[in-house]
This record gives structure tokens, C-alpha cells and sequence, in this order.
């Protein structure tokens, strides 16, 4: 089941100097970086990057929505609406500002079911919910109604694809083949 991930390193973790500590992480655990580049991404392709369908924003908006209801937080007056997938544009909106603050590094990751155990590694998209030992719960107790509040989004440190077929779509995106690596 040897797969391929996309792993970002997002501008809060280029900013605090977060990165050899992530790339170790993966090697640590057999993991393979295969590709590797760094860019300043324009809005354009951070929102050519993100999806757009209501399922992905519908999601997006849930998480908002859930971590209100168990604070009892009102959405309507915290963010004038209550719908997910309004809720799940703004957010895309404050993710196209995050991911643009500074350069990213891109890194495409490969191994035995690389997909799946680098979202292990990496933990909860929530840092506040993310277990100990994973990245994003080591470095991070950012939640949805502090991060809504400031209107901004979720500081989670790492992108990894979702699925084998995110994963496909993501590394095509920004890498062309000959740009990633083969090696022993
Ligand atoms: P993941 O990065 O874990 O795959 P998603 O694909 O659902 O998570 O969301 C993409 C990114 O958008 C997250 O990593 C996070 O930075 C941000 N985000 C997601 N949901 C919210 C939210 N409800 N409020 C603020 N930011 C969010
Ligand atoms: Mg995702």
C-alpha cells in the first residue's frame, strides 16, 4: 500500500520556525519526502486549491457549528448566520488570508499508507481536540470560536490530503512529475 500524501507547512509553523520539527516528525516515523518546494502562494491558487462544493464547505461550516453548540455559543449573533455553507465560505475566505501570510512549504510524502498515518501524525483539524503527540496537538490549542471570533482561521500548523484521491489532485496541483522523486 505504498501511497503518496501532499503535507503543507502553513505560515504559522514557517513563522515560528516549526519546519525541520514537522519534516523530522515524518522521517521519524518511515516516511519518505519524495518532493519538496517552497512557494508564496497568490489567493488564486490557495482558492483553486481548497474546494468549493457545499459538501466540503457544508463540513467546514459543521465544525463551527458544533464546537459553538458545545459552548453554547449563538452563531447568528457570533457570525450573523447559522447556515454551514455560508459559515463555510467565510472560512474559506480567512483560509485564502492565512495561507497566503508568507511562503508554505510544500512536501510530497510516500510510504506504506502514507495517507491515513500522516493524518494520524498530524491529528484533529481542531488543535484544541488534537491528541497529545501529534502536531498539531503539540503545538497548538487554537479552536474554531477563538479563531471565528477574531474572524480568522484555524492556526493548525499542517495540510495533509484527506483520501488517496485528495492526495492525487492535491500533488498535481502544485508539483509536475518530474519534480517528484524516485529513490532507495
Ligand atoms: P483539515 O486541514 O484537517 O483537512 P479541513 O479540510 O476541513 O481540515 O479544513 C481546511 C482548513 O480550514 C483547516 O485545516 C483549518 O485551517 C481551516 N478550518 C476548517 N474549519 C474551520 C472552522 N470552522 N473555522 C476556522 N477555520 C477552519
Ligand atoms: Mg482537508
Amino acid at each position: 500500500m505504498i501511497e503518496r500524501t501532499l503535507v503543507i507547512i502553513k505560515p504559522d509553523a514557517v513563522k515560528r520556525g516549526l519546519m525541520g520539527e514537522i519534516i523530522s516528525r515524518l522521517e521519524r516515523a518511515g516516511l519518505k519526502i519524495v518532493a519538496a518546494k517552497m512557494v508564496w502562494a497568490r489567493r488564486e491558487q490557495m482558492e483553486g486549491f481548497y474546494p468549493s462544493d457545499e459538501g466540503w464547505l457544508r463540513s467546514v461550516g459543521n465544525k463551527t457549528l458544533n464546537s459553538y453548540k458545545e459552548m453554547g455559543l449563538d452563531p447568528k449573533a457570533e457570525l450573523g448566520t447559522d447556515d454551514p455553507v455560508e459559515i463555510g465560505r467565510m472560512v474559506k475566505r480567512w483560509l485564502v488570508d492565512y495561507m497566503t501570510e508568507t511562503p508554505i512549504l510544500l512536501l510530497v510524502v510516500e510510504g506504506n499508507h502514507a495517507v491515513s498515518v500522516v493524518r494520524k501524525l498530524v491529528g484533529n483539524t481542531l488543535p484544541y481536540k488534537a491528541e497529545p503527540g501529534t502536531i498539531r496537538g503539540d503545538f497548538s490549542v487554537d479552536s474554531p470560536d477563538l479563531a471565528n471570533r477574531e474572524k480568522r482561521s484555524i492556526r493548525n500548523l499542517v495540510h495533509a490530503s484527506d483520501s488517496p484521491e485528495e492526495a492525487r489532485r492535491e500533488i498535481a496541483y502544485w508539483f509536475r512529475e518530474d519534480e517528484i522523486y524516485s529513490y532507495k
